[in-house]
């Protein structure tokens, strides 16, 4: 029986002609291979990118790893590596994945690049230049697998949710962020709108945790935290100086990872970089649900704080998972997306987490459905009709200069996927009802269908940008050959 296929998807409804547009998607930590989940996240971002280059915006288009933290440092020591090294590593295959996903971003920041750490510094003197970072007593539950501060309330039997692991108490001088006095702005910012929360559940959830929000500890001593940006002199702070001796301390992730969305942008100095950021028309930041709640509330504190503009939007996806488990390297069911794309090519997933995956929501993984999916909408039906279309176009004997595409691209119009499909199920219908193939066939539906399939390839440059560019090729040779070939 044919499942029925999530034809409601409208990733692209929303994307409007806006001007100059940062587009960003969230680090990924770097403590292990690429999964699926952050494949998907490139993949929305970049079909975000891709869809507002189409219409003449001038996108910014930013990624990245995520670089630092006590999880890279131990991860690397049993691997018997030095941090960078195993950072190193780990970061290229992110930039691996990018690059095999045809991901068309425009920098690749990377959080223990010296230019990073510069920035996070000047940034974290700003916050501190407006009396926003103090330093205060701080004891708490620490989980090492999240790298954060648990409520005792958040943990199961004593252990960690996520980690199944009990947190250890930590007890020290470390410096605080003042969240609390931005909490009823940020409050009034999410509920207006003016950061818009996609999709709308999200906002209600993330409106509930601002309510409660407090300072948040903004740094740790180097030898809780021995591997990321240290505090600008933080030594010479006298309440620090007095409660850990020369101990340094180095900044949490915060003010750390988060800064990436500045450090990652043209420039060298800082005002540049600051420069490039309040420019932008628009700024919308792709996250997964699990760290909403540090870009929609610690995140535009921090920018509220040093007087920035904010984001436009952050758009939230949920969780890939698998038999409903989620995807984790601690439950060894990973899905590797650098290995689907070297099995089915790169726009065979892309595909598949662009109009099969929702676009916000969990949603499971299975390769069976993979696969059937490819069979029935690829092969079947976008591979079937290229190749049945170029083989007539070819065999019809129609001069080559009778062929012209009318394809405005001047202003071209975004069609959903759902739309691009409908197109090609009719095209089918069409070249089987009309026996197309049949030698009294007039030559302008010759010349039609070669118009219908290159818009069709033209609708799909900004989700399968190799099988346009193949459709468009294969038009023009008049050559076919099978581009979504029928695995079995
Ligand atoms: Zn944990």
């Amino acid at each position: 029986m044919e499942k029925k296929f999530n034809m409601e998807k409208k990733h692209t409804e929303s994307i409007k002609n806006s001007g100059k547009v940062l587009i960003t998607t969230s680090i990924a930590y770097v403590n292990s291979a690429p999964h699926i989940g952050y494949a998907l996240e490139l993949a929305q971002a970049d079909l975000f990118a891709r869809a507002l280059r189409a219409q003449r915006d001038k996108v910014y288009f930013l990624t990245g790893t995520d670089e630092n933290g006590l999880k890279n440092y131990q991860t690397a020591k049993e691997q018997n590596l030095s941090p960078q090294d195993f950072v190193d590593k780990n970061s290229a295959q992110f930039l691996q994945l990018t690059q095999d996903l045809e991901i068309s971003n425009d920098n690749f920041i990377r959080t223990s690049s010296d230019d990073h750490h510069r920035i996070a510094q000047e940034f974290w003197q700003k916050l501190s230049d407006t009396g926003d970072i103090y330093p205060k007593e701080y004891q708490g539950l620490y989980c090492v697998g999240c790298e954060a501060f648990v409520l005792s309330r958040d943990l199961v039997d004593g252990h960690c949710p996520h980690h199944q692991k009990a947190p250890e108490k930590v007890k020290e001088i470390n410096y605080f962020f003042r969240l609390g006095k931005y909490k009823n702005q940020i409050y009034e910012l999410i509920k207006s709108d003016a950061v818009k929360i996609f999709p709308v559940e999200k906002k209600s959830e993330l409106l509930n945790i601002i309510k409660d929000a407090e300072d948040v500890s903004f740094s740790r001593s180097s030898d809780k935290l021995p591997w990321g940006v240290a505090v600008p002199a933080s030594q010479e702070d006298s309440k620090v100086k007095e409660f850990k001796g020369s101990i340094k301390q180095i900044m949490y992730v915060w003010c750390d990872a988060l800064v990436n969305y500045i450090s990652g942008l043209p420039g060298k100095s800082i005002d540049e970089k600051v420069n490039f950021w309040q420019t932008q028309d628009k700024i919308i930041h792709f996250v997964g649900k699990d760290i909403l709640r540090f870009h929609g509330l610690i995140w535009l504190g921090m920018l509220l704080s040093t007087g920035l503009k904010l984001p436009s939007e952050i758009r939230v996806h949920g969780f890939i998972t698998q038999k409903g488990q989620k995807i984790s390297k601690s439950f060894g069911n990973t899905v590797d997306p650098l290995e689907y794309i070297k099995k089915y090519g790169a726009d065979a997933v892309r595909f598949y987490l662009l109009h099969i995956i929702p676009e916000y929501g969990d949603s499971d993984w299975s390769e069976e459905r993979f696969r059937e999916v490819y069979n029935s909408l690829l092969a079947n039906e976008l591979g079937n009709l290229a190749q049945r279309s170029i083989t007539l176009i070819g065999k019809s004997q129609i001069p080559k200069s009778k062929f012209q595409n009318n394809y405005n691209n001047q202003n071209p119009k975004i069609q959903t996927l759902p739309q691009i499909w409908l197109q090609i199920k009719q095209l089918n219908a069409q070249i089987s009802e009309e026996k197309i193939w049949e030698s009294q066939t007039p030559k302008n539906k010759i010349v039609q269908l070669y118009q219908d399939l290159y818009a069709i390839a033209d609708s799909l440059t900004i989700y399968l940008p190799q099988t346009a560019q193949e459709i468009r090729t294969q038009l023009s040779t008049f050559a076919p050959t099978p581009i979504f070939p029928r695995i079995n």
